[in-house]
C-alpha cells in the first residue's frame, strides 16, 4: 500500500484493510461549491479510488472565500466547478480517478447518476435537490448524507434507508420558496463549511470501511458564532413518512410539481415553484440589501447578479434575463430565493 497513506492506515479505525476498502469506493458528491469541494479534497485525500462530481455551476470570484478547490484562474476562466475540481483533483492525488459532469441535476437523471455510487455525499444548496436525492436514494436503497451550512450554522444526518429516517421521516413538507436564507443572501463563513463537511466526511470513511457501529446516527447541528452545539439522537424510520415508509417518490414522479423553468422569449427563462406560496416581497427585497441595485415594489423585487437580470414576484415565480440556459436559472433562483 502506497506510503502517501501510512498515518491514516495506523489509525486503528482505518487500518490496512480499511486503506484498501477506500481505494475501492465509489462516491457521488451531488454539488461541488463550498461543502462539495470541501468532500472532494478530504475524499481524495483520503485516497477515495473513484469519485464522481456533478455541478452546474461556474467557479466566481465569490466562492473563493470558502470553496477550497478552486483558485482565482478558474473564476477568471469562468470554468465549470465540475472541471476546475477534476483538475485540483489530479494535482493532488493522482491516483483516484475523477468522474466530473457539468449537469443540473433532475428527475430525468438522478437516478442514472446514483446507481453505481456506492455512497452519496449532499453538496447542493438547496432543498429541491436534496428531497429529490433523497427519493432516489430511498428507492435505490443508497445511503446519502444530508448536509447544509449557512451564515455560521450548519446541520447534517446520515440516511441508511430502511435502517435510519430519511429526510422526509425529519422534515415532511419542503420549506416555502423564499422562506429559508442562502448564502446569498445570508451570507456564510468557511468554518461552518469546514465543520458540516467533516462530519459528512468522517461519516463515509466510516460506512466505506465497516465501521457502522461508530455512526453518530444523530442530527447534528451547530452553530459557531453562537458556540452552540446539538445532537438529537434519531431512531427508526418514521412509519407514516410518505417516502421512505409508503414508498410514494413525489419528487421523483414526473406527475408531480417540480419547480418549473421555462424560456421565455429571448434570453430569459421562468422559474415557478412547486406549491403556492407568497413572498414576502418587502423582506425579502431587505435580505437582499447588500446588492446595490435592488429595487421592490408591492408586486416585485428586481436584482442584478453578474449578467443576470433577477425579477422575484409575490406568487414565488422568478424571470431570469440574460440566459437562455435552464440550469443557470434554476442556479440562481436557489442562491437568491432558496428552496
Ligand atoms: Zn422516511
Amino acid at each position: 500500500m502506497n506510503e502517501r497513506y501510512s498515518r491514516q492506515i495506523l489509525f486503528p479505525g482505518i487500518g490496512k484493510a480499511g486503506q484498501e476498502k477506500l481505494s475501492d469506493a465509489r462516491v457521488l458528491i451531488v454539488g461541488c461549491g463550498a461543502l462539495g469541494a470541501s468532500h472532494a479534497e478530504m475524499l481524495s485525500r483520503a485516497g477515495v479510488g473513484h469519485l464522481k462530481i456533478v455541478d452546474r455551476d461556474f467557479v466566481e470570484f465569490t466562492n473563493l472565500q470558502r470553496q477550497t478547490l478552486y483558485r482565482e484562474s478558474d473564476a477568471a476562466e469562468r470554468l465549470p466547478k465540475a472541471i476546475a475540481a477534476k483538475m485540483r483533483i489530479a494535482e493532488i492525488n493522482s491516483e483516484v480517478e475523477v468522474d466530473a459532469a457539468v449537469a443540473d441535476v433532475n428527475r430525468s437523471n438522478v437516478e442514472q447518476l446514483i446507481v453505481a455510487a456506492d455512497l452519496v455525499l449532499d453538496g447542493t444548496d438547496n432543498f429541491q435537490i436534496r428531497y429529490l436525492l433523497n427519493d432516489a436514494c430511498v428507492k435505490l436503497g443508497k445511503t446519502w448524507i444530508y448536509g447544509a451550512a449557512v451564515s455560521s450554522y450548519g446541520t447534517t444526518m446520515t440516511i441508511i434507508p430502511g435502517e435510519t429516517p430519511c429526510l422526509r421521516c425529519i422534515f415532511e413538507e419542503m420549506p416555502d420558496a423564499g422562506s429559508a436564507p442562502t448564502c446569498d443572501t445570508a451570507g456564510v463563513i468557511m468554518p461552518i463549511i469546514a465543520s458540516i463537511s467533516a462530519v459528512q466526511v468522517s461519516e463515509t470513511i466510516k460506512l466505506l470501511v465497516g465501521a457502522r457501529a461508530d455512526l453518530h446516527r444523530s442530527l447534528v447541528q451547530f452553530d459557531l458564532w453562537q458556540n452552540d452545539w446539538r445532537k438529537i439522537k434519531l431512531s427508526k424510520p418514521n412509519p407514516d413518512c410518505q417516502t421512505c415508509g409508503a414508498h410514494i417518490y413525489d419528487f421523483l414522479d414526473a406527475e408531480s410539481p417540480e419547480f418549473s423553468a421555462v424560456l421565455c422569449g429571448r434570453n430569459a427563462v421562468q422559474i415557478a415553484p412547486p406549491r403556492p406560496t407568497t413572498i414576502d416581497l418587502e423582506s425579502f427585497g431587505e435580505k437582499l440589501g447588500h446588492l446595490s441595485d435592488v429595487k421592490t415594489n408591492e408586486y416585485l423585487v428586481r436584482f442584478t447578479s453578474g449578467e443576470n437580470e433577477i425579477t422575484v414576484f409575490r406568487d414565488g415565480r422568478a424571470i431570469v434575463k440574460g440566459t437562455d440556459d435552464v440550469s443557470v436559472a434554476r442556479s440562481l433562483y436557489a442562491r437568491f430565493v432558496g428552496a
